[in-house]
């Protein structure tokens, strides 16, 4: 196997570190390392990284990590973590501007602040403006692409271009380019259109979603949220329920008896492969016993341990 050569760039004002676990960038808290992980300081700054890589380096993306399982084995090349609590959120031109790199939770308030409505249902959504733009992260009736005016990207080649949602096909939590091809570069801000409305209306809205969420998902404990996508007219939870599935444990990792489309990481020490052979084993049950096949909503990345 060929050893990872730590790539030697100059002038960033980022942070480069090599062999860095992965367990502490996501909310599983599980997982392998990042042969390298770059945390950038801003987007110039990623886009100063991005054009002195080689065309060989593999580059991953990661935001806060609460949709993602890294695999114990690791991921080659260079992990980017774009969660940036320095962050930049704005008002201008009426729309509401967000790094990329700002906690979702964080644009809801914002939003809210500042009069504008319908962006409640991100408070709960406890990753980034990015992930939630590459997901099309969305509950309690709220999507985050509904309310995208635009976004910028940053390309593979360090340039930074400018779409609007025509430029995509969007759906239940997909987003491809419009002609179907997987999404390419990085997203580095959007700004959004929410409509007007009551500020005090909407802070309490979110403490009422907040408030939900605390009632019925195990927020204690180390998860990534709903693990299987709800199919047509149904909902993954009642169909795992219904299997007898909830508090099922494998190694470390358990269908959470709070919420039966959570898996949980209850002490901390699951391994990936507990969590991902539970995935396969639950897909397995609800299919022999329901005949649904669920889809993964968590996405699984880096090499088997
Ligand atoms: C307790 C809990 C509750 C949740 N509730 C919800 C919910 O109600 N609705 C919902 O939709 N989701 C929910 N999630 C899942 C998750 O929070 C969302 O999918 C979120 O949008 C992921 O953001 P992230 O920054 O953590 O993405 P990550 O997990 O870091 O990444 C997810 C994907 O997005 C890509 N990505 C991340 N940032 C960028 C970027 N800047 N540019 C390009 N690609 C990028 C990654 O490469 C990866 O493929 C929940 C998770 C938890 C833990």
């Amino acid at each position: 196997m060929m050893m990872h050569e730590p790539p030697n760039l100059v002038g960033l004002r980022g942070r480069l570190s090599h062999r860095v676990s992965l367990a502490k960038y996501t909310t599983w808290r599980a997982g392998g390392i990042a042969d390298s992980l770059y945390l950038p300081a801003d987007r110039d700054d990623l886009a100063s990284f991005l054009r002195q890589l080689t065309v060989f380096e593999a580059v991953t993306v990661l935001g806060l990590g609460s949709n993602t399982l890294v695999r114990d084995g690791g991921v080659r090349g260079t992990v980017v973590v774009m969660h940036n609590p320095g962050a930049a959120l704005a008002v201008m031109d009426g729309l509401v501007y967000a790094d990329a790199g700002a906690a979702s939770p964080k644009l809801a308030r914002f939003a809210a602040t500042h009069g504008c409505v319908e962006a409640e249902f991100l408070a709960g959504v406890p990753g980034t403006v990015g992930g939630a733009l590459a997901m099309n992260a969305g509950c309690y009736g709220g999507e985050a692409w509904r309310h995208v005016a635009r976004v910028e990207v940053l390309l593979p080649s360090g340039t930074f271009t400018v779409r609007t949602p025509a430029d995509y096909a969007i759906g239940y939590r997909t987003v491809t380019r419009a002609d179907g091809a997987p999404c390419d570069g990085i997203f580095t801000a959007a700004w959004f259109r929410f409509p007007q409305g009551d500020a005090v209306a909407a802070r309490a809205r979110i403490k009422e979603l907040l408030q939900a969420r605390i009632a019925s998902q195990p927020l204690g404990l180390p998860n990534a949220g709903s693990v299987f996508r709800n199919p047509p007219g149904d909902h993954a939870a009642r169909l795992i329920e219904a299997c007898g599935l909830k508090g099922h444990a494998r190694g470390g990792a358990m269908v959470s008896p709070k919420h039966a489309n959570f898996i949980v990481n209850p002490k901390g020490g699951a391994r990936a492969a507990d969590i991902e052979a539970l995935i396969a084993e639950v897909q397995a049950r609800v299919l022999a016993q329901t005949g649904v096949r669920l889809e993964a909503e968590v996405r699984v990345i880096g090499e088997a341990g």
